[in-house]
C-alpha cells in the first residue's frame, strides 16, 4: 500500500487542532513530533519550537476525495486561526509506521529515565530505560506534558528516597518557584509513596511503565479508550513490569467504585487535557488519592493552570510543585 503524508507544523496550542483534524481522513491516527535543542554535547535535550502533525492517507482511489475534504476542514481551522500550507509527500510501496519509527529518537527525562523506541538499544546504560512503541496509543513521549509528568513523576518517587537529596535539582528553571516547605515532604515522607500508582488516562502506558520502573510496587492504569489497554499491556511486557500493571476500561467512576484492584493510591497521575482534569475533580478525582498522598496533573496550557488549581484546591489538594516546558504546565498537588 502507497501512503501520502500530510503534515503540518505549527505551534504547540495549535497542534491538538490540526491533530484532530488531521484524524478525521487518517485511518491509523496521527503522530505528533516537537523538536529537541541541545546547547552542547553534554545538554539533555530541551522540547523546543514548533511541531510538526504528520498523518497518513492510504493513497487508494478515494485518496484525491479524502485530500479536498482534509483541504477543506483545514481551510475551516485556518478562518480561526491562521495555518500554514500542509505539505504532502507520497511515501512509495513502504510501510508508513517505519517511516516514522525511522524519525523516533531516545528521550532522556529527567535525572534517571531514558524514553526508548522498542527497537532501539538504550544509548545511555546508566539510565532507566523506558520501552515504547506506542502502536498509535498516546503517550510516544516525545509530547511535553507526557515529560513533565514524568519529571513530577520521578521527583516524587526520588523525593521519597531521599526525602532531603532530592529538592534543589527539580526547581523549574522557567516556571514559577516550588510551592510548599519541608513540612510537606515530611508529612509525605511517612505515606510509602512507593507501594501504588493509579494512572489515569495511561494511553500507551508509558507514565505506569516509569512508575514501576522508579521502584512502584504495583500501577492501576485506566483509559476510556480500549486501544490504549491493549498498547499499555504490550508495552509492559516489553519492559517486563507486565505483572505489576493492572489495566481496565474506564476512568475516575470506576475506579471508586472499585471494578479495578486499586481505589485508592498514594499517588496518582492524570495528563487529560484541562477541561477534563476539571471535569474528574467534580467526578471525585481527588478521593482516589491516599492521605497525605499526591497526584500529578498534566495536559494544562498555561492559561489554564489556574483553572486547574483551583478545582484540587476546592477537593482539599494544596499545589507542591509546578513546571512548564513551552506552554504546558504539569502540576504535583497533595492532600492533607
Ligand atoms: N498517560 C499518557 C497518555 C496521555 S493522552 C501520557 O502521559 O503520555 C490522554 C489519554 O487519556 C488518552 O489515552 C485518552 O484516551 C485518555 N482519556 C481521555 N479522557 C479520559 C477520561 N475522561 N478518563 C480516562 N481517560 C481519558
Amino acid at each position: 500500500m502507497n501512503w501520502l503524508e500530510v503534515s503540518l507544523t505549527v505551534n504547540g496550542e495549535l497542534a491538538e487542532a490540526v491533530a484532530d483534524v488531521l484524524a478525521r481522513f487518517a485511518p491509523n491516527g496521527v503522530v505528533t513530533e516537537q523538536g529537541v535543542g541541545f546547547v552542547n554535547e553534554e545538554d539533555e535535550g530541551t522540547p523546543t519550537g514548533p511541531i510538526a502533525v504528520r498523518a497518513y492517507l492510504p493513497a487508494d482511489e478515494q485518496l484525491e476525495e479524502t485530500r479536498q475534504k482534509l483541504e477543506e476542514a483545514l481551510f475551516y481551522l485556518g478562518m480561526i486561526q491562521p495555518l500554514p500550507a500542509p505539505v504532502y509527500t507520497p511515501i512509495p510501496d513502504q510501510n508508513w509506521m517505519e517511516a516514522w519509527k525511522s524519525r523516533y529518537k531516545p528521550i532522556p527525562i529527567g535525572r534517571r529515565l531514558m524514553i526508548v523506541p522498542a527497537w532501539m538499544d538504550s544509548p545511555d546504560p546508566a539510565r532507566i530505560p523506558i520501552k515504547i512503541d506506542p502502536g498509535m496509543a498516546f503517550g510516544t513521549g516525545t509530547h511535553p506534558t507526557t515529560q513533565l509528568c514524568l519529571e513530577l513523576l520521578e521527583y516524587q518517587i526520588e523525593k521519597h528516597r531521599t526525602p532531603e537529596g532530592y529538592r534543589d535539582d527539580v526547581s523549574d528553571k522557567e516556571g514559577p518557584a516550588p510551592h510548599g516547605g519541608d513540612s510537606s515532604f515530611a508529612a509525605l515522607a511517612q505515606n510509602d509513596i512507593n507501594t501504588a500508582v493509579i494512572d489515569l488516562g495511561c494511553g500507551s502506558g508509558i507514565l505506569s511503565i516509569a512508575a514501576l520502573k522508579l521502584g512502584a510496587e504495583t500501577a492501576l492504569g485506566v483509559d476510556i479508550d480500549a486501544q490504549a489497554l491493549k498498547s499499555s499491556r504490550e508495552n509492559a511486557e516489553a519492559n517486563g513490569v507486565a505483572e505489576r500493571l493492572s489495566l481496565g476500561l474506564g476512568s475516575v467512576e470506576e475506579v471508586r467504585a472499585g471494578k479495578f484492584p486499586l481505589s485508592q493510591a498514594p499517588l496518582v497521575l492524570a495528563n487529560i487535557l484541562a477541561p477534563v482534569l476539571v471535569r474528574l475533580f467534580d467526578a471525585g478525582m481527588a478521593d482516589l488519592i491516599a492521605p497525605r498522598g499526591a497526584i500529578v496533573l498534566s495536559g494544562i496550557l498555561d492559561p489554564q493552570a489556574r483553572s486547574v488549581i483551583e478545582a484540587g484546591e476546592k477537593h482539599g489538594l494544596r499545589l507542591l510543585e509546578q513546571k512548564q516546558i513551552a506552554d504546558w504546565v504539569a502540576l504535583l498537588m497533595s492532600k492533607g
